[in-house]
């Protein structure tokens, strides 16, 4: 069992940048996700957990670039009588700083900026990106990990099985849409996976059904989940409550949130 005291969380920050990047390749890893790797001047971008996230700028109104804040003492300023553009979260799910590349992954849903965006990227179209400003670093030698989420929070549970190091015992708990949105998980983690599939759950929450299915080693273990706001608050609930769960070892966060746009919130008491 590892020393607790090695087991910190801690948050790190970064000095904040934007970027204008443009589309290198557009991979569809599914019919509800595409991996989209964008090339610009990346040598000195940061990415220290694989819970960060980027802001990134769309377009708008057939524009072929965004407009782009720089930083300012006050934060982020616009040139002058810009229109802001339209901004989304999104998780770095792959990064070279030699090469230039980084790797988006976007859920398709039904509507929105950044998914209509995405559905019809092509080598050259302009992206813009700011920070990450900061990182949650969760160490990577707890006894156990378990990673939960929906089609949102595969960047980032794919990058987190990339990371660990290799033999690390790893659960993960995925949602997605169907049998066709299932992908694969590369990894050396010594990894548990369980799919389930909202067009053949028997409940409202997929989720919270499968995770009430998952056994929980013993020892010092790590819970990380991200998806719609009231499935995760559903899961957090059920893990605390119902399956012993210390809070502090549980990072849950609302990646988005049914009927309102571009929604963000930790998910706590
Ligand atoms: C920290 C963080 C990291 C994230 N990383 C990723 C990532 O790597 N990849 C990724 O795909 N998403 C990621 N997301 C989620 C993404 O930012 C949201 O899904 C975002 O709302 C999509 O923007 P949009 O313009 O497509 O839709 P919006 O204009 O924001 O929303 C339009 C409508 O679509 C609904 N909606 C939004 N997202 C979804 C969805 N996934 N499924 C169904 N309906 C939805 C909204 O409730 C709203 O009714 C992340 C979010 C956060 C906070």
């Amino acid at each position: 069992m590892q020393n607790p005291s090695t087991l910190e969380v801690v948050r790190v920050r970064h000095p904040l940048k934007f970027r204008l990047l443009r589309v290198a390749r557009v991979v569809p890893l599914s019919p509800a996700l595409v991996r989209i790797t964008l090339a610009g001047d990346l040598s000195d971008f940061v990415s220290a957990s694989f819970d960060d996230h980027i802001k990134v700028f769309f377009p708008r109104d057939g524009a072929d670039h965004p407009v782009m804040p720089t930083p300012g003492p006050d934060g982020p300023v616009l040139p002058e009588g810009a229109t802001r553009a339209e901004m989304r979260d999104y998780t770095p799910c792959r990064f070279d700083t030699d090469a230039g590349e980084l790797d988006l992954e976007f859920a398709l849903h039904e509507a929105g900026p950044a998914t209509a965006w995405a559905a019809n990227a092509k080598p050259g179209d302009y992206l813009g990106i700011g920070g990450p400003r900061g990182s949650l670093m969760i160490p990577s030698g707890f006894d156990w990990h378990l990673l939960i989420g929906d089609e949102t929070a595969l960047p980032a549970i794919q990058r987190r099985l990339t990371e660990l190091p290799p033999g690390t015992r790893v659960a993960v708990v995925v949602e997605v849409a169907n049998r066709a949105a299932r992908i694969a998980l590369p990894t050396e983690t010594d990894l548990y996976a369980i799919w389930c599939y909202r067009d053949e759950a028997q409940s409202e929450n997929p989720l919270l059904e499968a995770v009430d299915e998952v056994w929980l080693p013993p020892g010092n273990g790590y819970v990380w989940a991200a998806g719609e706001a009231s499935a995760i608050r559903a899961v957090r609930t059920h893990l605390v409550n119902d399956r012993g769960v210390d809070k502090k070892r549980i990072r849950a966060s609302a990646y988005w949130r049914r009927g309102a746009q571009a929604a963000h919130e930790t998910i706590d008491d």
